[in-house]
């Protein structure tokens, strides 16, 4: 662009979409957001019904920015609670803390899996003083920094559940996006005195808005209307036409109606394999089987709700074991009392990661629930069927863009 663009369409009111609408609009420049839901939010979504509210999976804020994290706090001001992170793995019927703690293994393990899961940590840290060698899947990520036994131990069967394939088929870019920071010295300083609250997916206390995350993306939506920029809703974006230098038109259909824009700059945040499939000019073949090849995992989002008090100390737990099937839960009232009708109260929030119209997609929500409820009951014994006063089932397409071996590439 030449100049500064004096009205700029953003396409998608995710947190993407809107942070960047934000930024402008505040500060003086239009904005047009486009979004094809009639709500806010994208992926940062939270649900109500019957006063239990849910994410799709609880998210946090944590940033080590300092100045992104005043940012948040002048945005959300009188919204913000402290969660305490207590975050544990089950695995084979036992209850681990992560970061891991030693501890936790001399009491739940035998001394033959104590033995093997320290001579592979070592190993582990050997090898990573002494090899150069590139780490380039998953599994050799998660070996490097934690041995080969607890890696089957505590990684694998969660990893192989979000992603639906073996870790040797992932790349390693998303461990060390997770856990920026993490060597197997912390790793160890960690397990043995405690985080000091540095590495990304260690820290023990985070920001979370009092009545769900999709609080951030609903108050950046305010401050734009505010500030005289618009962010309309049920408006789906079909293509994006380049008329000339800071002259772009974007042709979208709201409710029913086709309707177009002008402006001097687009900014996209609406999945990249659709996006380069609207391009007029339209763009390569390369560039378009590229976009097509991006893969993605799906989310099936279960919230039970119940007559209890408390399940569980956990912000998260993940199930490592695969009779189960969710890999992850957590239970929103330990986030924010704000998150259900009253303190005699409670819900979970499961999640089943899947893809579109594999066996768990297929199965129907009822069927979801009852599955989820019997494990909760007979696996976990977190409730009396008693207390079970019913489930919503929510599925989301493309959760998670899958980090396959050449995603990079592509
Ligand atoms: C279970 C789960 C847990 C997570 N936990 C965390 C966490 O703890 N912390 C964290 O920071 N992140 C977390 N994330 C990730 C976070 O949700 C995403 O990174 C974030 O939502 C991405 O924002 P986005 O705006 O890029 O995309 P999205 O949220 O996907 O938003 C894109 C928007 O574009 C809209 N759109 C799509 N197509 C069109 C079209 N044709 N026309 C108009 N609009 C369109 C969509 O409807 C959507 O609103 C989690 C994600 C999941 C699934």
């Amino acid at each position: 662009m030449s100049k500064k663009p004096e009205h700029v369409i953003i396409l998608g009111a995710g947190p993407a979409g809107l942070a960047t609408g934000h930024e402008i609009s505040t500060k003086g420049g239009k904005v047009t957001v486009l979004e094809k839901n009639n709500f806010v939010g994208g992926l940062c979504r939270t649900l109500e019904e019957d006063g239990y509210k849910f994410d799709l999976g609880g998210h946090r804020w944590f940033s080590k920015n300092e100045d992104l994290n005043n940012w948040f706090r002048h945005l959300m001001a009188g919204e913000i609670v402290m969660v305490n992170r207590i975050s544990r793995i089950y695995y084979d019927r036992k209850y681990f803390f992560y970061p891991i703690k030693f501890s936790d293994i001399f009491k739940n393990t035998g001394p033959l899996t104590i033995l093997h899961a320290g001579l592979g940590f070592l190993w582990a840290a050997i090898q990573q003083s002494v090899s150069d060698k590139p780490i380039i899947t998953m599994k050799q990520a998660y070996v490097s920094q934690f041995g080969n036994k607890l890696y089957d131990m505590f990684f694998r069967r969660y990893s192989e559940k979000v992603w639906g394939r073996p870790c040797e088929e992932l790349s390693a870019d998303w461990v060390s996006q997770r856990s920026k920071g993490l060597s197997i010295w912390t790793t160890v300083r960690d397990a043995l005195v405690g985080s000091n609250n540095k590495v990304t997916s260690l820290i023990d206390e985070f920001m979370y808005p009092r009545d769900g995350y999709m609080r951030i993306p609903e108050r950046l939506a305010e401050d734009i209307r505010s500030s005289g920029s618009d962010v309309l809703l049920g408006s789906a974006v079909r293509s994006i036409k380049y008329h000339g230098p800071d002259d772009f038109e974007v042709f979208f259909n709201s409710n029913g109606q086709e309707r177009s824009i002008r402006g001097n700059a687009v900014v996209s945040t609406i999945p990249l394999g659709y996006l380069a499939k609207i391009l007029k000019p339209e763009c390569t073949e390369e560039v378009s089987l590229a976009a097509d090849s991006l893969e993605f995992r799906d989310l099936i989002t279960v919230n039970v709700k119940l007559s209890k008090k408390q399940v569980s100390p956990d912000t998260w737990l993940y199930i490592q074991d695969s009779d189960i099937l969710f890999g992850r839960l957590h239970e929103p009232k330990n986030w924010s009392p704000a998150m259900v009708p009253d303190g005699d109260h409670t819900s979970l929030v499961l999640e089943c990661f899947c893809t579109f119209h594999d066996e768990i997609w297929q199965m129907s929500d009822e069927e979801i629930a009852n599955r989820c409820v019997r494990d909760l009951v007979d696996k976990l014994k977190f409730f009396e069927e008693s207390d079970y006063l019913g489930a919503n089932v929510v599925r989301t397409r493309f959760a998670y863009p899958v980090y396959d071996l050449d995603y990079a590439a592509k």
